[in-house]
């Protein structure tokens, strides 16, 4: 079957928002909008009958889904678009997940409410986003409430996002009195027909609001010129006309957002029902297709500095990246591919080139609001679920074989954190050790293990606040009712200086011996360089065949350090030197010397203890300011700043994860509740010696 949509007709889009703003009920109206109402002027009168069939619908809707298909005909082009949601988790917690959805998306819609405008927290998603550089229109939320002000939201996208944001819609009322939306471009005015928000009809624009619309309109067409600059017919007529045609205005704002150069807004209140169909036309006409945006690089399984580039097109070898996996109750494990390159058959053998292993494809399915369809194909650009994949885990890259490329590089933050658990009951222990299983395969930030010494099972991750929802996880999803212990910090240590050491490994017993004998010479690195391994052996000082055993006897040394037991980092190892024997030596015996080496090395050379420092943001009215502030430095944090931000006092500090224990009950205490804050993992810093015993005893 050939492909339905054309792939300039797809849209591949997240939703973001800071919570609050009203993420979850635009999803909820852009796949009520989608999935029922086809035609604008389709009449539904009243309500109730709106408000249970969208109770209807979104019973069979999981909100969590990792993506969600839908389609839309776009009122503009008149063509049919096929737009896959992709969710975007809102906790700063889970780096690796934020950053992996903003990769596989083409374009988000950036959802602000109307009141509070550009939040603390919205600045961060907005700068992941950046940092990503994914195309954004935003979407000033909740117009319907008391205080809504749309260009308060829009000047604050200037001032504190650094957005182009250019409106392209005025609302026609504010709060109770919001009743219709004008579009700038094409200076038409829309009224709904009724309180339910679900039709709408074009009206003339307001006498009152015709300045402001012309004013709106040219800033538009201003930015259009500019963008065109050295298109000779569109400066032409924009000095002969001192405007621009909708069509010239709609193609080029189009490239001006999918080359990132602005943000045009959108208003409405989804709660409300009203602007999400405008919103939907404008996700299909403003935002990239997967043609739009640059091949996704990857590198040569065989040699990491060579790039390869995937290839939008259906033809070129099969390329995709699993971006979640989730244990679905029906049908076992589901991956969520997003494909970048070729494609897919159902029954078809493919490449996991991040683990070297073949999959077979069982099914492959497209994730409907409402139901999962079964497809036999999928292509280039898309979005879908398979099924039958038993070795890939998120992150991976699944390939043709002969065309093998890896698309991310897997290191991903180890946990900084770790909890005992155990279940409530005997008969729970199975089914729990399945269940983190399971998590730990879903999210690449979260490890569970046997400890060996104390005999417990360990859960670890990135923040209190990530072993919370998995302990919460494992009770709704999998009913297991699980006891955990006190949080612990997982510290490292490093080096403080270099040093040499001359280590052998021989033993003679009976037939044949062991010999291994390894010069080596350790020495810091900076921060986050993570292990260097280098060889200056010479004349065969030690066979070639021996220095991957070597290295990895270094690394697994590394893992227990001298100092504190935790695992050593930044860190450059050379092995300069060394002998060997032609029938005793073997990897064994080499893996042994090399760690061996590092363990005599490391003594010697000034081990610390690091431990891990969170960035924190405190948001308080500014009474408890003071407050605040104090008790983050009693908790050996260092301030950073102060921000007034919309009347919200935040402070922001490095803290140490182990000072951040029991920080959310002791905020709300001292704030009588009105205090909020987010945390996560930055880096790691030095501690003292004297601090170092104290924390390690605790
Ligand atoms: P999320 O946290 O961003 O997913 O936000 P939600 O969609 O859950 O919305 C947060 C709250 O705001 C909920 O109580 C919604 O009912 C409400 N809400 C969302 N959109 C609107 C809106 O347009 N107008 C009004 N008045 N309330 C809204």
């Amino acid at each position: 079957m050939p492909r339905q949509y054309p792939l300039h007709l797809v849209r591949n889009i997240g939703i973001m928002a800071h919570i609050d703003a009203g993420k979850t009920t635009t999803t909820e109206r852009i796949l009520f909008f989608s999935g029922k109402i086809r035609k604008i002027g389709e009449t539904h009168e009243g309500t109730a009958v709106m408000d249970s069939m969208v109770q209807e619908q979104e019973r069979g809707i999981t909100i969590g889904s990792a993506a969600t298909t839908v389609s839309w005909k776009d009122q503009y082009t008149n063509n049919d678009y096929r737009i896959n949601i992709i969710d975007t988790p809102g906790h700063v917690d889970f780096t690796a997940e934020v950053e992996r959805s903003l990769r596989v998306l083409d374009g988000a819609v950036a959802v602000f409410c109307a009141k509070g405008g550009v939040e603390p927290q919205s600045e961060t998603v907005w700068r992941q986003a950046s940092n990503y550089g994914v195309p954004r229109i935003a979407f000033v939320n909740k117009m319907d409430v008391p205080g809504a002000n749309f260009y308060n939201v829009v000047n604050m996208m200037k001032e504190r996002l650094n957005a182009n944001a250019l409106p392209v819609q005025l609302p026609i009322g504010k709060s109770e009195t919001f009743k219709g939306i004008i579009d700038v471009i094409e200076k038409k005015a829309y009224v709904w027909k009724d309180s339910t928000g679900l039709n709408y009809e074009e009206t003339a624009i307001p006498a009152d609001m015709e300045g402001e619309v012309e004013k709106a309109h040219q800033d538009v067409v201003d930015f259009i010129a500019d963008f065109c600059a050295d298109d000779e017919d569109i400066i032409n007529q924009y000095f002969e006309e001192g405007d621009l045609s909708v069509e010239t205005i709609k193609t080029n704002l189009r490239k001006a957002v999918c080359q990132n150069k602005v943000n045009p807004v959108f208003c409405g209140t989804a709660y409300k029902n009203k602007g999400v169909q405008l919103l939907l036309n404008a996700i299909c006409q403003y935002l990239p297709s997967p043609l739009d945006v640059d091949a996704m690089v990857g590198f040569d399984p065989d040699d990491e500095e060579k790039e390869i580039a995937t290839k939008t097109d259906d033809d070129a070898p099969f390329a995709a990246l699993c971006f979640k996996i989730v244990a679905d109750p029906f049908v076992g494990k589901l991956s969520y591919l997003r494909v970048y390159s070729g494609t897919l058959k159902v029954g078809t053998t493919v490449y996991n080139s991040s683990r070297g292993k073949r999959e077979r494809i069982a099914k492959i399915l497209q994730m409907h609001s409402d139901q999962r369809a079964e497809i036999e194909e999928t292509y280039a650009g898309e979005i879908v679920a398979v099924v039958g994949l038993k070795e890939s885990r998120t992150g991976d890259t699944l390939c043709n074989e002969k065309h093998a490329l890896v698309l991310e590089s897997m290191t991903f933050p180890e946990p900084v954190i770790k909890i005992a658990i155990e279940p409530k009951t005997k008969a729970g222990e199975e089914k729990m050790m399945a269940a983190l299983l399971k998590m730990a395969d879903e999210d690449p930030t979260f490890k569970t293990y046997h400890d060996a010494e104390t005999g417990q099972t360990i859960i670890a991750g990135m923040g209190e606040l990530h072993l919370e929802i998995i302990v919460d996880r494992l009770l709704r999803e999998f009913k297991v009712e699980a006891n955990v212990g006190k949080p612990q910090v997982s510290y490292r240590e490093t080096i403080t200086r270099s040093a040499t050491s001359d280590m052998k490994y021989a033993r003679q017993s009976g037939g044949k011996g062991q010999y291994g004998h390894v010069i080596m010479t350790i020495e810091p690195l900076e921060a986050g360089s993570g292990f260097v391994f280098e060889d200056k052996t010479r004349d065969n000082d030690v066979p070639k065949e021996y220095l991957p055993a070597i290295k990895a006897g270094i690394e697994e040394a590394s893992k227990s350090g001298a100092m504190s037991g935790f695992q050593t980092i930044d860190f450059k190892a050379t092995v300069t030197g060394g002998s060997w024997h032609p029938v005793d030596s073997s990897e064994m015996a080499f893996k042994i010397a090399g760690s061996m080496a590092f363990k005599e090395a490391e003594a010697k050379a000034s081990p610390v203890l690091l431990e891990p420092m969170m960035k924190v943001e405190v948001m308080v009215p500014d009474d408890y300011v003071g407050d605040v502030m104090g008790n983050i430095s009693a908790r050996r944090g260092n301030l950073t700043g102060v921000e007034n931000v919309n009347g919200t006092q935040v402070v922001r500090a490095f803290v140490p994860l182990a000072e951040m224990f029991g920080y959310a009950t002791d905020l709300r205490s001292k704030t009588q509740g009105r205090g909020n804050f987010t945390m996560q993992f930055s880096h790691f810093a030095q501690v003292n010696e004297a601090l170092s015993k104290k924390l390690l005893n605790k």
